[in-house]
């Protein structure tokens, strides 16, 4: 079985005191759900208080991003080591923000997969299209590039999680439909068999980002290849993000 994921991406959202709120208030409403692994990925500047926020909860704390290197000159660059040191436990990579307005690319986002696995964290590698490359028919051969050039060396690694995020879903109300979400990850699925083989691909789990809400989640949980979730917007607010993790953990696939 596969345990899912909810994390909450925060984006450039919230000061170290206002983490330190947030977290405080979700552990308490998470504290009694089980079987769904749940994580908050603040801002790198609030991650010592969002780790010790969420010491003795069930929430883990996730970096937005890092850089390849262990060390060296750098300027503005947060290594693996660092974020290991600090008490985080997943990073995401990849994500179409980062893409988009800061020149990742699937080189890019193989040589940071690489860092996150090596260093031992949870690595959430992030990929999806774009609304004109899904309404030119393009979706699947933008999810193949995509895993070949980022993720592919990397697939048999057990803390190697997907999360296939439809970049005209992400921030925009405007969410994937339950069938939508499902053809895609079944395709990634079937796309991590061929190069990993069924072993790796039945154990991989792949996440669904994009407009993710409260009302939302169990329709999309209910698909067989959807193992969790990756949160912006309505992870930043406790009692929304608690309400999506209580509906994944009922609707968990055993
Ligand atoms: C995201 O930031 O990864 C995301 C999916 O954002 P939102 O839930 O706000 O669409």
């Amino acid at each position: 079985m596969r345990t899912p994921i909810m994390a909450g991406n925060w984006k450039m959202y919230k000061t170290a005191r206002e983490a330190t709120d947030t977290v405080r208030s979700l552990g308490e409403q998470v504290a009694g759900v089980t079987g769904v692994e749940v994580v908050v990925c603040p801002p790198f500047t609030a991650l010592p208080s969002a780790v010790a926020a969420a010491s003795g909860s069930r929430i883990a704390v996730g970096a937005q991003d890092c850089y390849w290197e262990k060390e060296g000159a750098y300027t503005g660059e947060i290594s693996v080591a660092m974020l290991a040191e600090l008490g985080c436990r997943y990073v995401i990579v990849g994500h179409s923000e980062r893409r988009q307005y800061f020149g990742e690319t699937d080189a890019t986002v193989d040589k940071k997969i690489g860092a996150v696995l090596h260093q031992g964290l949870t690595c959430i590698g992030c990929l999806g299209e774009t609304l004109q490359e899904r309404e030119s028919g393009q979706t699947f051969a933008v999810l193949e590039r995509q895993v070949r050039g980022g993720f592919a060396r990397h697939l048999s690694a057990s803390h190697l999680v997907i999360a296939y995020e439809p970049v005209w879903a992400i921030g925009t109300g405007k969410t994937a439909t339950p069938a939508q979400a499902q053809e895609a990850h079944a395709f990634l699925r079937g796309l991590v068999k061929e190069v990993a083989g069924p072993g790796v691909a039945s154990a991989i789990r792949i996440l669904y980002g994009g407009s993710v809400k409260p009302d939302n989640i169990a329709a999309l949980m209910a698909q067989p290849d959807v193992d969790g979730g990756l949160v912006g917007g309505a992870s930043l607010e406790a009692g929304s993000f608690a309400k999506i993790v209580a509906g994944a953990a009922q609707t968990r696939k055993t």
